[in-house]
């Protein structure tokens, strides 16, 4: 089957039986939902710029199953350029939306199953990389979506999956049989999961011989029996439903067509046939499968917090400018380091590509030291970020009044004055600018510091793949503090 169009793609979500609930309630249809179709708009996208061939080079790749031309976010990488060219891809599509567009945590997980696979059945003689080449090719074939599915609720983090009061704190096996599994447990902020065709469901950290029953990861279909979700709130999300003239949302979301999404994502008893399932029992094989995936998900937001970043950086240029004070060598000093922290993110999302290497499996994968650092700055650089273009908005960011009011006829000045005459005389600031497009760059800035948009520029830079610490752990080990010190005890002539 060929690449899907956007609308084929939408049109796809329409067909499943996906079960979602939101404000305690289950939504029919989702698909229009005006607080999530701005999540769909950003997956659609994948899809639009890859039948673009303009974007043709960096959207799309060779198979290496099929030989077929497929969506790079169903590539299994095959050099070190395939690499640079994901986090470019990531980059564009970050510019172009100004959010999380959700599809890298698939691409991830094929990534970091595929090479964890070969290396499981290379010890156990199993047959899981056969079986996942199969249902890789089936996605591939059919251009679909995939929520890699990692992050359980973890409940005492001091006890070990299987020491848990509550079993359920880890994704489980709750039956075996002849034909397959049936598992039960959560996903918890699964990024994209409504919007995914199909879940790829791997666990979330290294276990020991006690937690068989937990080291199991698997595939099922999104409106699999048993499988729903509930939908994550986000800051000012209800905005989302004050939809504008055009059939997007209001100016007041900032971002008026685009958005993320997270989700609970519950396993309620789910049987999952053998063709499906990709590690089953093999513990030591958990930590492998966690490590290669949070590492591919670190080099990614090299390059989607940076998309985003650019358009932070652009919005608060154009804030200035609207000011009057472009010009002003702080605010130009400011602009530069917002750049610098910026590309210096990209600096790490390229260069843990750029030192790639092939796996057993013949997949390349990024350099783990480098990935990892790359994720550290982003924990970090993006606050800066937002904190100095919140710094050049000004405060009216967080106190203009609401786009009804901008618009409002109803008359309240002693010359027949509208709200809408007042707000857009005490809001405009050059003259040779509407005071609609300063509320709407100040909105736009607004929702990526403090808004819906926030979820995926902020605390996602700081938790998603992994929060800080877990980064760290990781340089600790890779660092190579021996080395290090051999080198400075020859040079000090020690020993
Ligand atoms: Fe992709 Fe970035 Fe969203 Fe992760 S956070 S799914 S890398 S856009
Ligand atoms: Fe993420």
């Amino acid at each position: 089957m060929a690449l899907m169009s956007a609308k084929e793609y939408i049109d796809s979500l329409r067909k499943m039986n996906t079960r979602i609930y939101m404000f305690g309630e289950k939504i029919e249809n989702w698909v229009d939902h005006p607080m999530i179709r701005p999540s769909i708009n950003c997956v659609a996208l994948t899809y639009a710029l890859a039948q673009n061939p303009e974007y043709a080079d960096l959207m799309t790749a060779t198979s290496s199953l099929t030989g077929h031309t497929v969506n790079r976010f169903a590539h299994i990488h095959q050099s070190k350029e395939d690499l640079i060219k994901k986090v470019k891809m990531q980059r564009l599509l970050g510019q172009k939306t100004g959010n999380c567009f959700q599809r890298c945590v698939g691409m991830d997980a094929f990534n970091a199953i595929y090479s964890s696979t070969f290396e499981i059945d290379e010890k156990y003689g199993t047959s899981y990389f056969e079986r996942f080449k199969s249902f890789l090719t089936f996605i591939q074939d059919n251009d679909l979506v995939v929520d890699g599915a990692m992050t359980d609720p973890k409940g005492d983090r001091s006890k070990a999956p299987h020491a848990q009061s509550d079993p359920d704190m880890y994704v489980h096996v709750v039956e075996r049989r002849e034909n397959g599994i049936v598992v039960r447990g959560a996903k918890c902020h699964q990024t994209g999961s409504v919007n995914s065709h199909w879940h790829l469901f791997m666990p979330t950290i290294s276990m020991g011989t006690d937690d068989k029953d937990y080291a199991v990861s698997f595939a099922c279909p999104t409106d699999t029996e048993g499988l729903y979700m509930i939908y994550g709130r986000q800051s000012c999300d209800t905005r989302k439903n004050e939809i504008g003239e055009d059939g997007c949302t209001g100016i007041d979301c900032g971002n008026t067509k685009f958005g993320g999404q997270e989700a609970l994502v519950v396993l309620d008893d789910v049987f999952i046939p053998n063709e499906y399932i990709f590690l089953n029992g093999e513990t030591e094989f958990a930590g492998m499968i966690v490590e290669r995936f949070a590492g591919y998900h670190r080099q990614s937001y090299g390059g989607c917090k940076v998309g985003v970043g650019d358009t932070i950086i652009g919005a608060a240029a154009l804030a200035a400018e609207y000011n009057g004070v472009e010009k002003a060598s702080a605010v130009k000093d400011k602009l530069i380091e917002m750049t610098h922290l910026n590309e210096t993110l990209y600096s790490c999302g390229i260069a843990c590509s750029c030192e790639g290497v092939p796996t057993k499996a013949g997949n390349y994968q990024i350099d783990m030291l480098l990935a990892n650092v790359c994720k550290q700055n982003v924990t970090r650089f993006p606050y800066e970020i937002v904190r100095l273009a919140e710094d050049i908005a000004g405060g009216l960011m967080v106190t203009m009044p609401s786009e009804k009011d901008f618009k409002s006829a109803t008359v309240v000045g002693k010359n027949g004055e509208t709200i809408g005459d007042v707000c857009s005389k005490y809001f405009k600031a050059r003259a040779d600018v509407s005071a609609e497009d300063r509320q709407k760059v100040l909105r736009y800035l607004e929702n990526i510091c403090l808004g819906a948009a926030a979820v995926g520029y902020r605390t996602e830079s700081m938790h998603g793949a992994g929060s800080p610490q877990a980064q760290r752990i990781m340089i600790g080990r890779q660092g190579d503090i021996e080395g290090k010190k051999k080198i400075a005890k020859a040079l000090a002539g020690i020993g």
